[in-house]
């Protein structure tokens, strides 16, 4: 594959999952390898009448993995989603050379629980950061802090990453997995969870046992949801210090 720039190097597709209408994972391979942390997101693109269009994407796979994997939600009138939608195997995009980001795990603090908050696709930096601590714990380095997953989406077929999450929680202590769905009169056979990662986040503070003193959060996702989650984590003590945030677009009024 031909470098096209300092900045980017073109990646090929070599495999899609659809998880719903509007919901898909690529898994590229880079023609130089990807060096990040997990929580990190790069940036890819295509190039259209000679302009290269790119958004950033949180990266899903582990940096222990040789392929990078990233979850997409279609934004139908986007400037570039529309475009990534029709990628399938064989395709090419670009991708920048590097990864950037400081939503990454605490290391500093001492906290020994994290507390992942997720819309829909805010789960793919969760995911880097689960598969990089099972992959490590199942070569006898177990990761020595407790991970609590709370992700949110309309309906539970929009999780994508759900039976994953859950077969790692199954296998792992240090893991706790939640999904909940916040429409669940469209999704009759759910008999998980429901509502939004705001109206159940209160009981898993308690449940789990999630203390400022104790606990770093993250939040991922949805820019609303972001406001909410941080809103009650500041009245259960929570500092501005202990609360990560990776917003994926402008506010707008509702949310899933
Ligand atoms: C650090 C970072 C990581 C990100 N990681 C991911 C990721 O892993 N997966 C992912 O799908 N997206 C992710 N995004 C969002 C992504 O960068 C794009 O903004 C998104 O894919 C839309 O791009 P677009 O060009 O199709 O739409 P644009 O032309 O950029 O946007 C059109 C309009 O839609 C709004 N919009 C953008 N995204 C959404 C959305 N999801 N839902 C509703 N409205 C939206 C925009 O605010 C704008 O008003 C991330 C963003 C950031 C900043």
């Amino acid at each position: 594959m031909a470098v096209i720039s300092e900045k980017h190097q073109k990646v090929k597709v070599v495999s899609r999952r659809d998880h719903a209408k509007d919901l898909w994972s690529l898994r590229v391979q880079p023609e130089t390898q990807l060096s990040f942390k997990p929580g990190q997101y790069t940036t890819l693109g295509v190039r259209e009448n000679g302009k290269i269009i790119e958004r950033a994407f949180s990266i899903v796979s582990s940096p222990l993995e040789n392929e990078v994997e990233f979850f997409f939600e279609l934004v139908p009138h986007g400037e570039l989603t529309p475009h990534i939608y029709y990628a399938k195997e064989g395709s090419e995009l670009l991708m920048r050379r590097q990864a950037k980001g400081l939503f990454t795990l605490d290391t500093e603090s001492g906290h020994r629980q994290h507390l992942l908050v997720a819309t829909v696709t805010g789960v793919a930096p969760y995911v880097s950061m689960v598969r990089t601590a099972a992959r490590k714990a199942n070569q006898g380095q177990p990761p020595g802090y407790r991970m609590v997953l709370i992700q949110s989406a309309s309906r539970s077929w929009e999780f994508a990453y759900r039976e994953e999450l859950q077969a790692l929680a199954e296998q792992h202590a240090w893991l706790e997995y939640v999904p909940t769905v916040s429409r669940p009169w469209e999704d009759a056979e759910w008999t998980g969870e429901v509502g939004r990662v705001e109206d159940v986040l209160r009981k898993y503070l308690d449940s789990f046992g999630l203390t400022p003193e104790t606990t770093t959060a993250y939040v991922c996702g949805h820019p609303q949801m972001i406001e909410n989650t941080k809103g009650i984590l500041a009245r259960r003590g929570f500092s501005k210090e202990s609360v990560r945030e990776e917003g994926y677009w402008v506010p707008k009024k509702s949310h899933k």
